[in-house]
């Protein structure tokens, strides 16, 4: 079972916010999209993948303390074709974050 990381409680994988401190733990209210954090005075960009092999075109690098696609450099892959379709796919939505956001902006604005 995972654990906060601010409080340290156990929580259950799929909440979205921790039961004891509140703190979001998935991305835009989504089960499926978990929401890293920084710990202390860190960031977590020193420490991703997509930082180290410069791939990573997100405007809070290198100095986010949350973020959706962080990748943890020493995490080993866990197959070749996985580790593939996610890298293909978290550069497909660094690439395209504010044109994603500018949609779902429109699409509010028009409702
Ligand atoms: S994916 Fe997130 S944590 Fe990784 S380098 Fe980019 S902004 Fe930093
Ligand atoms: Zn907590």
């Amino acid at each position: 079972m995972p654990y906060c990381p601010r409080c340290q409680q156990s929580v259950d994988s799929q909440a979205i916010a921790c039961p004891h401190c509140r703190s979001l733990l998935k991305a835009h209210g989504h089960p499926g999209i978990p929401l890293h954090r920084a710990l202390g005075q860190e960031f977590l960009c020193q420490s991703c993948r997509y930082h180290l092999d410069d791939s990573c075109t997100f405007p809070q690098r290198p100095y986010a303390k949350e973020c959706t696609l962080y990748r943890n450099q020493s995490t080993p892959p866990t197959t070749v074709q996985s580790e593939t379709m996610t890298s293909r796919f978290g550069q497909w939505l660094r690439r395209y974050t504010w044109l994603i956001l500018g949609m779902f902006a429109l699409l509010l604005l028009l409702l």
